[in-house]
């Protein structure tokens, strides 16, 4: 069983690699998975026109997963299975015993409803990460996205407010990634290359896949189906367009950019060390 594990932050282009991935045929996405309880159990909207909130939705429009036929298809091959349907699993058991269980089980059943090769695992945390690389049946390719901090920063300004807490994370993040993928063979994809240059990428990403790059993937990604659970608003995009969002060069002010990036140095230092250790393994 072969997973794509994508991890980072949030706000730092995680979803655009996810989206963008999953629009391969070989490739099939299940976004935050790791929320999948929580999704399991909301009951079917009886009125999906009174849908005002997208909490429970999938990324297809459904208004809860159980108005999805992709997921309502899982289910039914899960319980077909093992008896045992979506609303039964525990993806984040802390036994390890029931986790590498459910998640095998959930990952199997994904991948014979899609038929895809990789299934798509975005839930980004660093230790449901480090349990699924012990599991002795699923082979994971970590991808860990990088954005520059401060245009992170500048992202999560707009929405709460903060600037400085979003780079502690990143350092944070970046040591907790250092510790676990320093010795491990795996990607780092830069979200400033991926907006800036899709397609270059893209090729590299599905090379170290060992997959062929899909010309949709770039250019009609809006159109693929997409299931993922949470995640923003870019997997609801109904156009295919990529843009590079640098406004943080005008929000953010001089001594707020400075003082970013002395947070995020010690993160940064880190996170290249580790890109250049495994930078030929990139190339595919
Ligand atoms: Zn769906």
């Amino acid at each position: 069983m072969k997973i794509v594990y994508v991890t980072g932050l949030g706000r730092s282009g995680t979803t655009l690699l996810d989206i963008l991935l999953n629009a391969h045929s070989q490739m099939q996405g299940v976004g935050e998975v790791h929320k999948l309880y929580g999704f399991a159990h909301v009951l079917r909207n009886p009125n999906p026109q009174s849908v005002d909130s997208i909490g429970n939705t999938c990324a297809c429009g459904a208004a809860t997963i159980w108005d999805c036929p992709f997921w309502t298809a899982v289910d039914a091959e899960l319980t077909e299975r093992t008896g045992r349907g979506l609303k039964d699993l525990r993806l984040e058991a802390r036994d390890r015993a029931t986790f590498e269980r459910d998640n095998l089980d959930l990952f199997r059943a994904v991948q014979a409803v899609s038929g895809a090769a990789y299934v798509i695992d975005s839930s980004k945390r660093v230790t449901r990460l480090r349990w699924l690389l012990k599991h002795p049946e699923i082979e994971v390719v970590p991808i860990h996205v990088l954005r520059n901090p401060k245009g992170r920063a500048s992202s999560v300004k707009r929405r709460k407010g903060q600037v400085f807490r979003p780079t502690v994370q990143y350092s944070y993040r970046s040591l907790r990634l250092f510790a676990l993928l320093f010795n491990r063979p795996h990607l780092v994809v830069r979200y400033e290359r991926l907006a800036a240059e899709p397609e270059a990428e893209m090729r590299r990403i599905m090379g170290y896949l060992g997959l062929d790059y899909e010309p949709a993937q770039v250019n009609d990604w809006a159109n693929s189906a997409h299931h993922n659970l949470a995640g923003n608003a870019v997997r609801r995009a109904t156009s295919s367009e990529i843009g590079l969002r640098e406004s943080w060069r005008e929000e953010l002010g001089w001594a707020t950019r400075a003082g970013i990036d002395l947070i995020a140095a010690p993160g940064r230092a880190l996170n290249w060390v580790k890109e250049w250790r495994w930078r030929d393994a990139a190339k595919g």
